[in-house]
């Protein structure tokens, strides 16, 4: 990384017209601005290019080419969707039951994502009115009824 070190300024230029077109380093000229008429247009170009440096700082060249930014976007997103995640359990749910499917070996898969096995029987003939796992009503699916 070769360019000025950070963090970059945008000033105003006194010999043209006191538009804001210069960047600055501290007391080291870094360029120039221009190529727009609009004096607001030409602020807020400079304005730009020294907040993007600026956030920019530390980050190599090839990684902000390669969408660095926009990648941090997207990481970002993931993240808080990570964060809002919650067990289904402690989601509130328009079903209040919790179904339990019984699959060809005899275990019990819950609606909130538990499996349970009962020494003989199924959950109704074992006195389960509820889910231990969840305290919702329980509703159980055999494993015959379900290839119905
Ligand atoms: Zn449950």
């Amino acid at each position: 990384m070769n360019h000025t070190k950070e963090p970059w300024e945008a000033r105003r230029d006194p010999s043209y017209y006191g538009l804001v077109s210069e960047v600055y380093a501290g007391d080291k000229f870094i360029l120039s601005t221009g190529g727009v008429y609009s004096p607001s247009e030409l602020e807020a170009n400079t304005k730009r290019i020294v907040a993007c440096v600026n956030a920019c700082a530390d980050v190599e060249d090839d990684r902000l080419s390669l969408g660095y930014v926009k990648g941090l976007e997207v990481e970002n997103a993931l993240l808080k969707a990570q964060l809002t995640w919650r067990p289904v359990s402690e989601k509130p749910e328009k079903d209040e039951m919790c179904t339990w499917q019984e699959d060809e070996d005899g275990l019990w898969h819950t609606d909130c994502h538990e499996i349970h096995q009962f020494f003989d029987g199924t959950p109704t003939e074992n006195s389960y009115k509820f889910c231990p796992y969840c305290a919702k009503p329980l509703k159980e699916e055999k494993y015959n009824d379900q290839k119905e």
